[in-house]
């Protein structure tokens, strides 16, 4: 899927990584092995729809086996190629290093466009094409773990789940083959919003960061600032929903694949989704709002935040001229092309990389896995324990002062920890602490011109240290 003729995507995260291994001391020879993907399985399945056979193309790139399992989301789109696969498990071996998740990264992609199928239909392509990992071995809780990606969510992850299941009974890991999972089929809670719930984190995290924001030209906090957003799915709305709830940014254009919109004083976004699923799943006439002249003017309005969430290659030497936006924020995947990056790093622009912004949802989908191999849910064990120990300093407390607190205040403060409380801190965390390291990098050396190579940099050292303490076999 690409709107750039000049630079495919797999190009462009390959120039990215040249440029971003000049800036370490790795032996070439390992920088050649992190770089390389190093297995892709690409099936041809046939599937029954109607009363025709149809044959389906579908892969599986398992980009680096450093570590074990390897992870990554699962696409479906029409637009699915060998080599869009192979950048996407590339970018996923980098995220996962970058937030500390011990994975190699993977991805999947079926060639198919799921808006016209019928739920059945999806689900007996969904079942034959893990059927075909299971037959191949690319699939299992400790050799390769799916999750959602663009065009598939908890839904299919469900049908993936049973169908392993299925061919390995008794296997007491098989809920960690896959996650995004609903959470009455082994899911975990805050899953779905991981992904808008990281991008909220990442952007906010910059904002306050004072260095970045003199650089940009502006006030320090996300309070009030002004931000577009491309793509409706899964992370565009969450992180819109939690951006403007607990950032109080002001979206000022939105744009979907049936056109976009704008409006200076600001759009109300949970207000602008209950209207597109009332309205045949259309953005345009939302009340008080102007319709732009096509879906790709929204990525070209004058604003302080652009959010890409939609695909990749939104952003290419074809429109980057017209991009006003001061921080580009990738929640998408491989947005901005590496060619479209040097002309926005030239207009002094801060490119907030993907293998970061939208690494919440491998971070969450880890915490599944972990889940599913403890088969326990997060603070089962000592919610109780926290809350009555918590109860009990409250009581000593009024006992030496003389005085009570509240009942609003001690249920704040008696509160043991439910699992979406830690998958929330647990993501904050990992979002706060990867944005340091980056941040760090990028300031250490002068040379490094963009947030990209500081994040790339940050994870080849992971991956290449791991190289060197693994040795080579034989
Ligand atoms: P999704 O299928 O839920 O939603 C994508 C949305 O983008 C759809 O509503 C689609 O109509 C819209 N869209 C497509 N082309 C568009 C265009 N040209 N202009 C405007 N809108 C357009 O997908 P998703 O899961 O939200 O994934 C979006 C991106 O985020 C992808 O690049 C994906 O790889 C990446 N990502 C997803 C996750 C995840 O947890 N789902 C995690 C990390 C990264």
């Amino acid at each position: 899927m690409s709107n750039n003729k000049t630079q495919s995507f797999l190009a462009s995260v390959n120039q990215n990584f040249d440029k971003a291994a000049g800036f370490t001391d790795i032996p070439k020879g390992i920088l050649e092995q992190i770089k390389v993907c190093n297995a892709v399985y690409e099936i041809k399945f046939p599937v029954r729809i109607g009363d025709q056979i149809e044959v389906i193309n579908a892969f599986r790139a398992q980009h680096s086996h450093h570590r074990l399992p390897t992870k990554g989301g699962i696409r479906y789109n029409e637009h699915v190629d060998k080599e869009e696969v192979e950048a996407l498990a590339a970018l996923m071996t980098y995220k996962c290093a970058i937030v500390d998740v011990p994975f190699g990264g993977a991805k999947g992609g079926v060639k198919i466009n799921p808006r016209i199928y019928t739920e059945e239909q999806l689900e007996r392509i969904t079942r034959r094409y893990t059927t075909e990992l299971i037959r191949k071995n690319f699939i299992g809780p400790g050799i390769d773990v799916p999750a959602p990606d663009y065009g598939t969510g908890p839904r299919e992850m469900a049908w993936i789940y049973d169908t392993y299941l299925t061919f390995k009974v008794g296997d007491i890991d098989a809920a960690g083959c896959v996650t995004g999972k609903p959470i009455n089929q082994n899911g975990i809670r805050g899953r779905n919003e991981a992904t808008g719930r990281g991008v909220f984190y990442g952007l906010r995290e910059l904002c306050d960061t004072e260095d970045a924001m003199k650089k940009v030209g502006l006030s320090k906090g996300l309070q009030g600032k002004k931000v577009v957003i491309q793509g409706l799915g899964n992370v565009g709305s969450f992180t819109g929903n939690i951006m403007q709830d607990e950032g109080d940014i002001r979206i000022i254009g939105v744009s979907e694949y049936e056109g976009a919109i704008y409006s200076e004083n600001g759009i109300n976004f949970s207000e602008l989704l209950k209207y597109r699923s009332q309205n045949n799943g259309s953005i345009i006439g939302f009340p008080g709002s102007q319709t732009l002249p096509s879906r790709e003017a929204a990525l070209e309005l004058d604003c302080d935040i652009l959010i890409p969430a939609a695909l990749e290659n939104q952003i290419t030497i074809a429109n980057a001229a017209q991009i006003k936006a001061k921080i580009i924020g990738e929640a998408a995947n491989g947005p901005v092309s590496a060619e479209a990056e040097e002309i926005l790093l030239k207009k002094g622009a801060l490119i907030v990389p993907d293998m970061y912004l939208n690494a919440g949802g491998v971070t969450v989908s880890y915490f599944e896995w972990l889940k599913n191999l403890s088969h326990m849910r997060f603070g089962r064990m000592e919610k109780r324990f926290d809350s009555n120990t918590y109860s009990n300093f409250v009581g000593l407390i009024e006992k030496l002062t003389s005085k009570s607190i509240g009942e609003r205040e001690r249920e704040f403060l008696t509160r043991g920890a439910d699992e979406i409380d830690l998958v929330r801190s647990g993501l904050e965390e990992t979002m706060v602490t990867s944005f340091q390291q980056i941040w760090e990098t990028y300031q250490k050396n002068s040379k490094i011109d963009g947030l990209r190579s500081a994040a790339f940099v940050a994870a080849l050292e992971k991956i290449s240290n791991d190289y060197a303490n693994l040795g080579i076999f034989p």
